[in-house]
């Protein structure tokens, strides 16, 4: 028989197991947490006893008391990734290769993780692009970190599956972060690109930028990193470049989690590369349709075994019953942003988000919104032409509804925001309490 290379392999199973039966993609997930869970208690000192609990005296493992074995705080990755890092690693499982976060969200963590974790992460990221019909024969332009190997608008070769025929003409073209607007409609341009790569905080800045300068450039469709994009982004592309928005759920630590149903039922989990929980503060699933942490525990990361790990994102449990889509894979009803940039009110309730209107309301593109002492909050924004006359008055009557009346708001026009080394633009920001920003 041919030899079929692995990236192969696994997506030819994620094109099948997205449809299996649930009790199908249930044992095979328990088959998997089986494995990592015994290889982290016998290699890792952190799990050395802290599963315990799963296990009958017997040495089988007692599902029913997953939900009792402690979640694992990003503060403990940071502080604590020597000893919970495997001394047996995997050797089939690799090369390994260090990965780092930039720590713009929290605790910056830096772990070594595996080739499996990003075989399963690739994969899962052409299943979710093939549910939205991006075309792998087009032009991508890709964004990442300075690299010494390719400077800007150097072809990087395909970006679809690559032993696919239509992925052969696809062309993948390198840009940074840091590249500007102009530069980056250069680059559609010169190429004549179907897609792009954005992250929030570029794009914010991008379509501020297209907004104000009238200039017109069209995509087919934008490949979202990192999470759930905001209504207003999602219809600003549609709008200003006739692009749909393809998102990804992903994190350095879990790799590709979950990607839209393509009939918009919600988002389908990655359930064949890792387990995703929505759980309330005592560690149990939420009720579908209620807000909880999100916890995972990836199966690739076996150097660094994560085993319900705090991801510090807040989401909406999906239903639970199959989707109409016929995707037997669990669903995720929505995001609700990174934990720690909730706000709370006095009565310990979370605030609203602000509204659309309020945006308006201020004359306010992008914007951040930071918390500068208990009860004050400046709001920093850029300047946007909604057609109305922005009101003052009438903006902070909305923010002392969707915050709380005591809440104190200074407004602050800026003329950029400064991207941290990722992209990341934060909307909301802690700057009262630093232990509020620990992920914890
Ligand atoms: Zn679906």
């Amino acid at each position: 028989m041919p030899q079929i290379n692995p990236l192969e392999r696994i997506f030819n199973m994620l094109e099948d197991s997205q449809w299996w039966p649930r009790d199908r993609l249930v044992e095979m997930q328990r088959i998997e947490l089986s494995r990592l869970v015994r290889h982290a208690k016998s290699s890792s000192p952190f799990y050395r006893t802290r599963l315990d609990c799963l296990f009958h005296p017997n040495g089988t493992i007692d599902w029913d008391r997953w939900v009792d074995v402690p979640i694992m705080a990003r503060a403990e990755l940071s502080h604590q990734r020597g000893s919970i890092q495997s001394r047996r690693p995997v050797q089939e499982h690799g090369p390994f290769g260090w990965v780092k976060t930039s720590g713009s969200t929290g605790d910056p963590v830096e772990f070594l993780t595996t080739r499996v974790l990003n075989d399963l992460s690739v994969a899962s990221l052409w299943r979710g692009q093939k549910w939205a019909n991006m075309d792998w024969s087009g032009v991508m332009i890709h964004m990442a970190a300075e690299s010494p190997k390719f400077k800007i608008g150097d072809v990087m070769g395909s970006w679809g599956p690559f032993w696919l025929r239509e992925s052969a003409k696809g062309r993948r073209i390198f840009a940074t972060y840091s590249i500007g607007a102009e530069e980056r409609i250069k680059l559609m341009r010169q190429f004549d690109a179907g897609y792009s790569t954005f992250t929030d905080g570029m794009a914010v800045l991008f379509l501020d930028y297209l907004r104000s300068s009238e200039v017109s450039v069209s995509l087919q469709s934008v490949q979202f990193i990192g999470g759930a994009a905001s209504e207003y982004i999602r219809r600003d592309f549609r709008t200003l470049l006739g692009a749909d928005v393809v998102e990804l759920y992903s994190s350095k630590e879990g790799g590709s989690m979950a990607s839209r149903c393509p009939q918009g039922h919600g988002w389908h989990q990655n359930a064949e590369s890792v387990l995703v929980e929505i759980v309330d503060d005592q560690g149990k699933p939420v009720a579908a349709g209620e807000t909880g942490r999100v916890v995972i525990t990836p199966f690739g990361s076996t150097t660094t075994p994560l085993i319900r790990y705090d991801q510090g994102d807040l989401a909406v449990a999906g239903p639970t019953e199959i989707c109409p889509c016929g995707r037997t894979l669990p669903r995720i009803a929505s995001f609700s942003g990174r934990l720690r940039h909730v706000f709370r009110r006095p009565d310990g309730g979370s605030v609203n988000e602000l509204s659309i209107d309020a945006r308006r309301q201020l004359g306010a593109g992008t914007w951040q919104i930071a918390r500068v002492a208990e009860h004050s909050f400046e709001v920093r924004y850029m300047k946007r032409d909604w057609g109305v006359a922005p009101n003052l008055a009438e903006f902070r009557k909305s923010f002392a509804e969707d915050y709380y009346p005591e809440a104190q708001v200074k407004i602050i026009e800026v003329d950029n925001f400064i991207l941290g080394p990722t992209g990341k633009h934060m909307e909301r920001l802690d700057e009262w309490d630093p232990a509020s920003q620990e992920g914890i």
